[in-house]
């Protein structure tokens, strides 16, 4: 059993980095540089964290619009999410 092995307890995933990271009181772990390139990850990036048994899971966050599930231009408005088309739809309503 090499050390991914023993980390994982023998599960398959795709890569790893190999790092091990400790949590600060703050509850923060720096996510390796090396993950954060092959992910194509940004500062700003939003991640929904899910449980599943005993591993922990950051699945990214990519909103979409609530009308018309659109990803492009994509801002938050209220509650939910518009694109611009339907941002400026919103506006109009209102003004
Ligand atoms: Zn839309």
């Amino acid at each position: 059993m090499n050390n991914y092995e023993n980390i994982s307890g023998g599960q398959n995933f795709d890569q790893t980095s190999g790092a091990i990271r400790t949590m600060d009181e703050f509850g923060r772990i720096i996510i390796p540089k090396i993950v954060r390139e092959r992910m194509c990850l940004l500062e700003g990036d939003q991640f929904e964290i899910v449980t599943q048994g005993t591993q922990i899971i950051f699945i990214r966050h990519e909103p979409k619009c609530f009308v018309c599930e659109d990803d492009i231009n994509v801002q938050k408005v209220g509650r939910g999410y518009l694109c611009e088309e339907h941002r400026e739809m919103v506006e109009e309503i209102i003004a």
